[in-house]
């Protein structure tokens, strides 16, 4: 058998080069058939290599040839943030299998994207949601009762003395547990990371909201539960480390010898799980009312979001402030959103609405 034709959309980032790790050291099972890469240059070799930033029409037609082109068989999008829908949505169109690593797709069209993806499905790169995925394979979906994301907590959840409107830029990229981007770190930190995952799940498992749940696991080590009708429990676990996620994704329903070091089970012990505590962390319930709400409105929480995280990373809002933007920008959308272009439209509008003409944050 020929290896796959892989192709990694946002190579340099961190899960497109752990990516690029899984794909170097399986060298008979994948071939990197092409790559993007945005300011970082990785020298690396591919049948296509574009460089640039989504959204830049020279790149979008570059990508949407590597990606139509009929030896690429697996598109991997790793590219962060919204830019990363319109090329999920052309790889899908094409009928390639997408293993997808950015939730703000899912967050902002899960339903047009699911139902582009059909029977195929969309192979989740996301640690929580590779766990529900292993743990639904040979599973009916009738007989699913909840899905339970598990949740680290960020670096302030342990920490309910520490005031939130005095947290630092450094502070909260300092995740415990996982070492990631800026953005994803910060939305641990404020657990929009979680509210957004449970839209996230919503779309890929086609379970309602209201049988999703978010409980706090400090230790990361169970990547997130499903409970059965039953009453049985069935969970995923392992050390954080994304290769496993991207390795599941990549050879499903195969398994990769080794992907990651073995976890002794005698390391794992006292495992801890706590309730959230929504009204210092809103952030899950406010995802939840958005996603009920349908519509532009869960791409609305993405984009605000966004901005808010990026104006707090350039200081120019409190930590505190990101939510209750967050919130005031949902509150004041004016509705609409059944189309692609009207979801886009919502995002354009939650990133004007954050930020005015000027280009400042407009503060609460
Ligand atoms: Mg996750």
């Amino acid at each position: 058998m020929r290896p796959l034709n892989v192709v990694v959309l946002g190579a340099t980032g961190s899960i497109g080069q752990q990516t690029l790790d899984v794909i170097d050291r399986n060298p008979g099972r994948f071939k990197l058939f092409g790559l993007t890469e945005g300011a970082r240059v990785s020298n690396r070799q591919a049948e296509h290599v574009v460089h640039g930033q989504a959204g830049d029409p020279d790149f979008d037609h570059q990508v949407d040839a590597m990606i139509s082109d009929p030896r690429c068989d697996l598109v991997v999008v790793a590219i962060p943030g919204a830019r990363a829908l319109a090329p999920t949505m052309t790889a899908l169109r094409a009928g390639k299998d997408v293993a997808l690593a950015t939730k703000e797709v899912l967050v902002m069209a899960g339903s047009l994207v699911m139902k582009a993806a059909g029977e195929r499905g969309i192979r989740p790169i996301d640690s929580e949601h590779s766990a529900i995925w292993q743990c639904l394979w040979g599973e009916e979906r009738k007989n699913v009762r909840r899905l339970i994301l598990t949740a680290s907590g960020g670096p302030f959840w342990a920490h309910p003395e520490l005031d939130l409107d005095q947290v630092t830029v450094e502070q909260a990229l300092n995740h415990p547990r996982w070492s990631m981007g800026p953005k994803v770190t910060v939305d641990s930190a404020t657990l929009m990371n979680k509210g957004l995952e449970l839209i996230e799940a919503h779309h890929l498992f086609g379970v309602p909201l209201e049988a999703i749940a978010v409980c706090i696991h400090p230790q990361s080590v169970v990547h997130s539960l499903v409970e059965f009708v039953d009453g049985s429990l069935k969970a995923q676990l392992g050390r954080p480390d994304m290769r496993l996620p991207i390795a599941v994704a990549l050879a499903y329903p195969d398994r990769l010898p080794d992907a990651v070091p073995r976890t002794p089970v005698e390391e794992l012990s006292g495992l801890e799980f706590h309730p959230l505590d929504e009204a210092r962390f809103p952030s899950v319930r406010l995802a939840r009312q958005a996603a009920s709400a349908g519509g532009g409105h869960p791409a609305v929480l993405n984009a605000a979001n966004e901005e808010a995280v990026n104006a707090f990373l350039a200081r120019e809002l409190p930590f505190s402030a990101i939510i209750p933007t967050v919130q005031r920008a949902l509150g004041a959308f004016p509705g609409g959103g059944s189309s692609l272009e009207e979801i886009l439209e919502a995002d354009r509008w939650a990133r004007g609405y954050v930020r005015d003409p000027s280009g400042s944050v407009r503060t609460p």
